[in-house]
């Protein structure tokens, strides 16, 4: 039961992204029954429902205009914005805000025992990761003819299992790298969660709506500087 009236925001079900974004749109005042496992959670006090998925689909969401607002990553943003350029299509969003949560790195990664001086030592090698777009970007800018080797999950294992040379892959504090014989050489890309707003024409109660959360999102950010 979806009411083209109610503000449609995406966030992430569970996972990393989670406990910043419901806090934050409780900080803001949104006011949920949240039941586990349910798709949709209404907003008992503004007109707002959510939609609780995989962060994945979140850009999707977004771009599609299946939803007005979402909270995602903006590694997956990127990658998920480039990966639909490539197949022709609609990937326009506008980012309405960069939020204190989420924080990571998507780092280039190789084995210990691996010469490495720069990112030329990649040349004609396979690198393993979940982000192929923005290593293949980061590959031509940097003039470096290597392979970008999708794998969806165990990227870190990827060199042992002889599958890639080297990884391209989230950190944070570089333990799971550690702990694989890894360490990691150069960062391609920081990211952090963003609030995203569909393209398109919005009904005036909702654009007021949005305006008006947006308002609060600030006012929490500047009280917690
Ligand atoms: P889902 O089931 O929703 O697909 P997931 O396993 O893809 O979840 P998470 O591990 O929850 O995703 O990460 C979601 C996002 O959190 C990442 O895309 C990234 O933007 C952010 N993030 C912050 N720190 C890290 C980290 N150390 N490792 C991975 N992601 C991180
Ligand atoms: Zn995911």
């Amino acid at each position: 039961m979806t009411d083209r009236n109610r503000l449609r925001i995406a966030v992430q079900k569970s996972g990393r992204l989670c406990e910043g974004s419901m806090e934050l749109l409780k900080a803001i005042g949104v006011k949920l029954s949240i039941r586990d496992r349910l798709l949709i959670a209404h907003a008992t006090n503004l007109p707002i429902d959510l939609l609780r998925v995989r962060d994945d689909d979140i850009p999707g969401l977004v771009m599609d205009g299946v939803v007005d607002l979402g909270f995602i990553g903006e590694n997956e943003l990127e990658e998920k914005m480039l990966e639909r350029q490539a197949q022709g299509k609609q990937f326009q969003y506008k980012t309405l805000e960069r939020l204190e949560f989420g924080g990571c790195r998507l780092s280039l990664a190789v084995p210990n025992e691996m010469d490495y001086q720069n990112v030329q030592s990649l040349q004609g090698k396979k690198v393993a990761t979940t982000y192929p777009f923005l290593l293949e970007r980061f590959f031509r800018e940097q003039n470096v003819d290597a392979k970008a080797v999708m794998l969806n999950g165990s990227v870190e294992v990827a060199p042992r299992a002889g599958l890639a040379d080297a990884i391209c892959d989230l950190v944070s504090t570089g333990a799971t790298l550690e702990a694989n014989g890894l360490v990691e050489k150069d960062v391609i890309f920081r990211s952090k969660a963003v609030l995203i707003q569909r393209s398109g024409d919005m009904l005036d109660s909702k654009q007021q709506l949005i305006d008006k959360l947006l308002t609060r999102i600030n006012g929490v950010m500047q009280a917690r500087e």
